[in-house]
C-alpha cells in the first residue's frame, strides 16, 4: 500500500476566474461563508497537531484560487517553517503571481504549478470565462515572474478540451524545449460544471503522447513531485511533459494523497466522499486532539477502499456535483 503523506489544502473556495469547467459565470455555487472557513490558526493547528503526527510531510496549497487568501504569504511561511514540512507547493491560476512570486519564494515556497490552458489569449479567455480585458497577459507575466524568481520545478497545467484547446498541444509541448518548464496535460473530468462544454468529451493522454511523439519523439523522464503524472521528455528538451490520465487509466492504487477543504472537511478521495471528516466542527466543539488524530489514522487505514474505482461501482454518493474549486483541486 502507498504511504499517504501528501495533503492538498484548499485555502479558499472562491476564485477570480470563471473557468468553464470549474465555476462558470452565473453557475449556482454554494460558496463557503467566511465564518466557516478554517482560520489561519485552525489550519496551522490541524497541520501541527493532526496531520504531521499521523505522517503527512508534503503539502500543496490550492483552492479556488489560493492567492486570494488574505495573508497567504504569511501562511506559506508558517507552514514552510515547520521542521517536519518536507515539501510545500502551490497550484494557482497565476493571475496575481507577478506581484507575489518573490514574496512567496522568500516565504519558503519552492514548487509551483500554474494553470495555462492556452497560449492564445482569445481561447484562454473563452476557457477562463471573463469578458472584457484579456487575462492572459497577466497570467503569462506571472509565469515569467515565477521563472525569474527561481521556482523549480515550475509546472504548467493544461486541461485538454476537445475542440477548444486540443489544437495547441504541440505548441504547449514546445515550451519545454528551450525552457526548464514542465507542461502537464490533464484529461478533462466531467465533474461539477464540466458538461458546460456540451459533452465534448475528453482526449486520452495516449493520443496526445502519440501526437507529440510523431513530431519530436519522446523518452521517459522524471521530475520532482510527479504524483500521478506519467513523465516524458522531448529528446534534448530542458523541461518535461507530464500526462495525468485519471479518465483513461485509473491510478487509485498509487494514490498517496488526501484533501482538506477550505471549510475543514478531510476527504480521502477527489471523487468519493465516503469517510470524510468535518475537522473544523470537531475543533470548534472541543473534541480532544488525540481523539481527532485517531479518527484521521482510522481514515488513513480505510483509504485503499475509498477511491475513484469504488465510486465507479456506485458505492459513494455525491459525485459529479462538486467542482474542483469546491473540493480543493
Ligand atoms: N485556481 C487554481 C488553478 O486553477 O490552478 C487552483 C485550483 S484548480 C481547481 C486546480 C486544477 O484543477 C487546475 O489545474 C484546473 O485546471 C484543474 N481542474 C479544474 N476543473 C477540472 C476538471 N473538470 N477536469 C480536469 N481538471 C480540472
Ligand atoms: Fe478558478 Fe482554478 Fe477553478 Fe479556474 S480551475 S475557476 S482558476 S479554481
Amino acid at each position: 500500500m502507498n504511504q499517504v503523506d501528501y495533503l492538498r489544502i484548499s485555502l479558499i473556495d472562491r476564485c477570480n476566474f470563471n473557468c468553464q469547467y470549474c465555476m462558470p459565470e452565473g453557475a449556482e455555487i454554494d460558496y463557503i461563508l467566511k465564518q466557516n472557513l478554517l482560520t489561519d490558526e485552525e489550519l496551522l493547528t490541524l497541520i501541527r497537531e493532526i496531520f504531521i503526527p499521523v505522517g503527512f510531510r508534503r503539502f500543496r496549497l490550492t483552492g479556488g484560487e489560493p492567492l486570494l487568501r488574505p495573508n497567504v504569504v504569511k501562511l506559506v511561511s508558517q507552514i514552510a517553517q515547520l521542521p517536519e514540512t518536507e515539501d510545500l507547493a502551490m497550484t494557482t491560476n497565476g493571475f496575481l503571481l507577478a506581484d507575489l512570486a518573490e514574496d512567496l519564494y522568500q516565504a519558503g515556497l519552492r514548487r509551483i504549478n500554474i494553470s495555462l490552458d492556452s497560449l492564445e489569449p482569445a481561447t484562454f479567455d473563452r476557457i477562463a470565462g471573463k469578458a472584457g480585458r484579456s487575462r492572459w497577459p497577466q497570467v503569462w507575466a506571472g509565469i515569467q515572474a515565477a521563472h525569474r524568481v527561481g521556482f523549480d520545478p515550475l509546472k504548467l497545467n493544461v486541461v485538454v478540451i476537445p475542440g477548444v484547446n486540443d489544437g495547441e498541444v504541440l505548441d504547449l509541448a514546445a515550451l519545454t524545449i528551450e525552457r526548464q518548464w514542465h507542461v502537464r496535460f490533464i484529461e478533462f473530468m466531467p465533474i461539477g460544471n464540466g458538461d458546460l462544454f456540451d459533452g465534448c468529451g475528453w482526449v486520452p493522454s495516449a493520443q496526445l503522447r502519440q501526437q507529440i511523439c510523431d513530431r519530436w519523439g519522446l523518452v521517459e523522464s522524471r521530475v520532482t513531485g510527479a504524483g500521478p503524472a506519467d513523465i516524458f521528455q522531448i529528446p534534448g528538451a530542458k523541461g518535461t511533459l507530464g500526462f495525468i490520465s485519471q479518465m483513461s487509466e485509473c491510478f487509485c492504487d498509487r494514490c498517496n494523497r488526501m484533501r482538506l477543504s477550505a471549510d475543514g472537511w478531510l476527504r480521502p478521495c477527489l471523487l468519493n466522499e465516503a469517510g470524510q471528516i468535518d475537522l473544523k466542527a470537531a475543533l470548534r466543539s472541543g473534541v480532544p486532539l488525540a481523539e481527532l488524530r485517531e479518527k484521521v489514522r482510522q481514515l488513513l487505514g480505510l483509504k485503499p477502499e475509498i477511491n475513484f474505482k469504488q465510486r465507479e461501482s456506485g458505492t459513494a454518493a455525491g459525485i459529479y456535483t462538486r467542482t474542483m474549486s469546491q473540493i480543493g483541486g
